[in-house]
């Protein structure tokens, strides 16, 4: 139970190694595609940037800067001398950025170009514009008025706010402008920000990403499976030690008796009683008997398991059969049991091997008497449908709980009762009885419930 633990921490965190480290690198991988992405669409713009200015011998922002010119000489003639306070100064200041910002971005000739250039190009082209203000001064010939001037002038604003923080992130810088003139100097950055970036690098990457799930997936799925088998084994090896020490107790029983008759045989006082020696004989040969039969088993399991073994069919009249078999287990044992039968099989003719399928009935039998804490009571229904053949055999038993049922077919299965030598077995009686029916093609299922008793039911083809 340790190392069971052992090995499944050990799996575990191995697992969980793999998953950090696939998830290390996918992050890694993210951030360079992201990187890839910025450049590829930085070199684009600057070469549709590059076109622009010798295809119109402008940069795309005339439009804008001229009218901006009759803006500024606007305010520095007119507005500027309205400003009373620091109040009113503060205001118009705001006023300008605003409307300086309004106005580039709407007369601004860039966006349209590029967006069709990467169309051109069968590039991403969903993307907004951002124009951010390096500085701003207004002139005219005698005087400066200073409207803004960012606090860093490498470009993005200072990282305070999330939305900041993420904006900078997806954001391209494309051209640092300045320009000069009558009226103003003005210094801006224009800036272009795919929103679906974070889908495009998610799709270039769904490759990675399938590829180590699925590498995780196995590596999860391989360890659970060596696992699995890993107890599965463990747990065959226990039940083998089981049936070893079964095996002992069982042979150990009649050899022992076999000894203690001998030595009984030696007294005098028996040797000279004919009649005593007639018993011990008797005892010395169902002993004998006995042992043989427990060394016929262990000799049989062996061959069974080397191969498929061979049944010699025989037609027999089935309700003929088990009325005969259902008789010898009565006489076997006094006559002290009581058996039900009830057989619906309409005189049905079957290809079976008698003597292997009156093993297997045989043990069904011994089984519903053996696991009885009361007054055995043993119903054996038999029928035929189109089919097959079916019986079961009932009993008024302990019975199964659910656990064991799903292992009681297994090879030295037995149920563990707290002393094993309580009921004595070697767990192979229904292994036989399962390997039996399946070599006649058919099945053997239970339905038990603890207290109640079991029904054991074979169906094996016409
Ligand atoms: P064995 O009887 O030698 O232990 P079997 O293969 O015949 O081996 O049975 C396996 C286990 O199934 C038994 O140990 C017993 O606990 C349980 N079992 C089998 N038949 C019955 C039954 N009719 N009622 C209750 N338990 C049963």
């Amino acid at each position: 139970m340790k190392s069971k633990s052992k090995i499944l921490i050990l799996g575990i965190s191995a697992i969980v190694i793999l998953v950090s480290v696939q998830v290390f690198v996918i992050k890694d991988i993210w951030f360079d595609k992201e990187v890839i992405f910025d450049l590829k669409y930085k070199l684009l713009s600057q070469e549709a940037m590059e076109q622009f200015r010798r295809m119109r011998q402008a940069d795309g922002f005339e439009s804008a800067l001229n009218l901006l010119n009759d803006y500024a000489k606007d305010v520095m003639t007119k507005e500027i001398q309205k400003v009373k306070d620091d109040e009113t100064l503060a205001q118009l200041k705001k006023e300008i950025i605003n409307d300086v910002e309004k106005i580039l971005k709407e007369l601004e000739e860039l966006s349209p170009y590029l967006k069709g250039y990467f169309n051109r190009q069968g590039f991403e082209s969903d993307f907004t514009t951002k124009i951010e203000l390096n500085f701003l001064q207004l002139i005219d010939f005698e005087k400066r008025f200073d409207v803004y001037t960012r606090p860093d002038i490498i470009p993005g604003p200072p990282a305070t706010a999330a939305n900041d923080i993420k904006e900078l992130k997806s954001r391209i810088l494309v051209n640092r402008f300045f320009r000069e003139d009558n009226y103003y100097r003005i210094s801006f950055d224009f800036y272009i920000d795919f929103s679906g970036k974070q889908k495009i690098v998610l799709h270039e990457m769904s490759a990675y990403l399938l590829m180590s799930l699925l590498s995780i997936v196995i590596v999860m799925v391989i360890f659970f499976i060596t696992f699995h088998n890993l107890m599965e084994e463990r747990r065959l090896s226990n039940l083998k030690t089981d049936f070893i020490n079964n095996m002992t107790h069982e042979i150990k029983t009649p050899l022992s008796t076999i000894t203690v008759a001998g030595k009984t045989l030696e007294m005098e006082k028996i040797s000279s009683d004919p009649s005593k020696i007639h018993e011990i004989a008797r005892l010395i040969g169902k002993q004998s008997v006995h042992l043989n039969q427990l060394i016929n088993l262990i000799f049989e399991i062996s061959m069974w398991e080397r191969s498929q073994f061979q049944l010699d069919r025989k037609e027999v009249d089935i309700r003929e059969l088990m009325a005969d078999i259902v008789e010898s287990f009565k006489t076997a044992n006094n006559n002290n049991i009581n058996i039900i039968e009830d057989y619906r099989f309409d005189g049905a003719q079957t290809r079976i091997d008698v003597v292997y399928f009156t093993t297997m009935i045989n043990n069904l039998l011994t089984n519903a008497v053996k696991y009885s804490n009361k007054e055995p009571l043993v119903k054996i229904n038999g029928y035929t449908d189109r089919e097959n053949i079916v019986i079961s055999v009932t009993d008024n038993g302990i019975g199964i709980s659910k656990q064991d049922q799903k292992h009681i077919f297994d090879k030295f299965y037995r149920v563990n009762y707290g002393n094993i030598h309580k009921i004595k077995g070697l767990g192979l009686g229904l292994y036989y009885v399962k390997r039996i029916a399946e070599a006649h093609g058919g099945t053997v299922t239970v339905s038990s419930k603890l207290g109640e008793g079991s029904c054991f039911t074979v169906t094996i083809p016409k």
